[in-house]
Parts: C-alpha cells; sequence; structure tokens
C-alpha cells in the first residue's frame, strides 16, 4: 500500500512532492496526460520570487520534478487518474488500468482553458484555433498573417504580446471597455503598436468550417449591437479555466464553480484527502500560490497520517 498518492504534476503538485519526500513517505506522483501543468505552455515566468532575471515557464518546471526525484519521489509518467474511491480509511486510486490503495491522496490537478462554445471553435481546433499561444504561435500558418486573441486578463495580454512575433497584426477582443489584466501587463498591451484592442465586443461565431481552416470572426459589439466580419487566420482563446475536477465529483464536495471545496488548510471533505492549487483556488491561481498550497497539503498529509497511524 502507498502512504501517499499526489495527483497531478504543476506547480503544487511538484512541491507537495518535495515536502513528502523530504519527510521520508516516498510519494508517489502520477503526472497526468500533460505533465508540468500550465506552466509548461508559458515563455518568461517573471514573478516566481528567487529569480531577478525570470525564469522560463518549462525550465522550472524541469527543476522542481529534479528537485522531488532527488528526494525520492516515485513518478507515475503520463498516467492519468481515471477513478477514485475514498469513503474509507484506505483510499483507491486508478491509474490507468490498475487500482492503487493509499493511506492519504493530495489532489493538485490544476484547470484546462475554458472554451468559447461558439460555432465553429471546436470544428476548428488545431486548425487555427488554439488555446495556447506559446505552444502553437510560431507555426508557419500564422506567420505574418492578422490573428485574434480573446479575453482582458493577464493570460490574453501575455498572448497577444507573445503573439506579435509572429502576426502582422492582433488584434484583442475584449467584451468590457476596461481589460481585467494587472495594469503591468494591461499597459505592455496598450503600448504595443501591432495590437488593436476591439472592445466591447464578443465573438459570435468562428469561420469557416467549410473551408477546414479559420478565415474570420464574427464579432459582435455587445453596446452597439452591431455585427460584423473581422479577418483572420487563427483565434487564441484565453478566457480563464476551468478545474479539471470532474472525476472527484460527487465523491468529494466541489463548489458551483467546480473547485474542490477546502478547510484548515487544504482538507477536502474526506478524511486523508488534501487539494492544492488551481483545482481549488479560483482568485490568486499564481504559480508560486499554487506551490504554497503545495506546500500546506504536504504539511497536512504528513500531520495526517502521523496523527491517525492507519
Ligand atoms: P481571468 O483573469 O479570469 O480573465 C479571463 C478574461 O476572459 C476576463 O477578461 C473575462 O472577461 C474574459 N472572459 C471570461 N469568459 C468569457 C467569455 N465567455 N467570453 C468572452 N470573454 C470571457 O483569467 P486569466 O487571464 O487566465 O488569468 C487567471 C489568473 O492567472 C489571474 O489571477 C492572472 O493574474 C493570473 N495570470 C498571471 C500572469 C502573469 O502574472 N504574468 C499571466 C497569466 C495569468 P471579464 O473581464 O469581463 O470578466
Amino acid at each position: 500500500m502507498e502512504e501517499v498518492i499526489i495527483i497531478g504534476s504543476g506547480c503544487a503538485g511538484w512541491t507537495a512532492a518535495i515536502y513528502l519526500a523530504r519527510a521520508k513517505l516516498s510519494p508517489l506522483l502520477v503526472t497526468g496526460s500533460e505533465p508540468g501543468g500550465l506552466l509548461t505552455t508559458t515563455t518568461l515566468v517573471e514573478n516566481y520570487p528567487g529569480f531577478p532575471l525570470g525564469i522560463q515557464g518549462p525550465e522550472l518546471m524541469e527543476a522542481m520534478r529534479k528537485q522531488a526525484e532527488r528526494f525520492g519521489t516515485r513518478v507515475k509518467y503520463l498516467s492519468v487518474v481515471t477513478d477514485f474511491q475514498c469513503d474509507g480509511k484506505i483510499k483507491r486510486v486508478k491509474i490507468d488500468d490498475e487500482w492503487l490503495e493509499t493511506k492519504a491522496v493530495v489532489i493538485a490537478v490544476g484547470a484546462r482553458p475554458r472554451k468559447l462554445s461558439v460555432p465553429g471553435e471546436s470544428e476548428l481546433e488545431t486548425k487555427g484555433v488554439s488555446y495556447c499561444a506559446t505552444c502553437d504561435g510560431a507555426l508557419p500558418v500564422f506567420r505574418n498573417q492578422p490573428l485574434v486573441v480573446v479575453g482582458g486578463g493577464d493570460s490574453a495580454c501575455e498572448e497577444a504580446l507573445y503573439l506579435t512575433r509572429f502576426a502582422s497584426v492582433v488584434y484583442l477582443v475584449h467584451r468590457r471597455n476596461a481589460l481585467r489584466a494587472s495594469s503591468i501587463m494591461a499597459e505592455r498591451v496598450l503600448n504595443e503598436p501591432k495590437i488593436k484592442v476591439i472592445w466591447n465586443s464578443v465573438i459570435e461565431k468562428v469561420l469557416d468550417p467549410k473551408q477546414d481552416r479559420v478565415t474570420g470572426v464574427v464579432l459582435r459589439n455587445v453596446k452597439e449591437e452591431i455585427t460584423n466580419l473581422l479577418e483572420c487566420r487563427g483565434l487564441f482563446v484565453a478566457i480563464g479555466h476551468v478545474p479539471n475536477t470532474q472525476i472527484f465529483e460527487g465523491k468529494i464536495e466541489l463548489d458551483e464553480k467546480k473547485l474542490i471545496k477546502t478547510t484548515e488548510g487544504t482538507r477536502t471533505s474526506m478524511a486523508g484527502v488534501f487539494a492544492c492549487g488551481d483545482c481549488v483556488d479560483g482568485v490568486y491561481r499564481q504559480a508560486v500560490t499554487a506551490a504554497g498550497m503545495g506546500c500546506m497539503a504536504a504539511i497536512d498529509a504528513e500531520r495526517y497520517l502521523r496523527e491517525k497511524s492507519i
């Protein structure tokens, strides 16, 4: 039987692993299908303390992985948790097709990009519709082409700025008349001549599934109720995230946004199950706060195992 299984390999998961491994609990970490989580889809991280010149997201995750493994974390690479039973003292976690028993679980499954849910979006995913500019922006199909980013937060600003390296012009489409992003990011976007912000507008449709590629988007100005066609070759959706908590529904308590509910630190509604990072936090959602919560979950799990002496 395992002492503790960690589900997820973002900042929260690796940090929990570092702490649990140093506590000699030999944790087993299941990476999921996208090891490293959302930070592996970003470029320069400028606000993680300790890196005065910034650090590339994938490099930061690789360093955390090495640190966790150095202290004895065992890793199931590219494995996915497909089912979960947590009502007894002994928890059961199905990893791919195999059930494993464990005394405690740390859930750090993160979140995935939210979809616009408009006609044409799903048909044209990977054919010009993308949820990650840093993953796809450099593709030849986007070079010197007009590109659209939708959203008004830090992610949308970051994506728009990144895409200026490749695009002829970047249109940032936002549904309100003010950006939600932090002032430093908003300022960079508003001062970038290659970015044109289209305010008070939503995307109604992505064209053209018949041609099997993105040729434009239909915009609706929500103030004036006018629609018009904006030609573009790519659409980058950056409108927030939804937590990856489907497999826990009905097993541990979630809130109305499907975030895992925690009390007294990182305890979930089930004893011995702890949760941390973006699957819990809909407010701060930073690499450093996820890492901090990973540390908290590890300390909570360690205390639980010691006190309950299962
Ligand atoms: P976010 O801050 O929640 O912003 C989501 C944006 O998408 C908002 O502007 C929202 O509009 C818009 N939106 C939501 N649903 C929409 C829909 N259906 N149609 C059109 N627009 C929609 O998400 P985020 O930008 O991913 O950032 C998440 C967190 O990560 C934040 O705390 C952010 O600070 C952090 N982050 C930080 C950095 C950095 O520091 N460099 C980089 C990326 C992310 P409204 O404004 O009208 O609500």
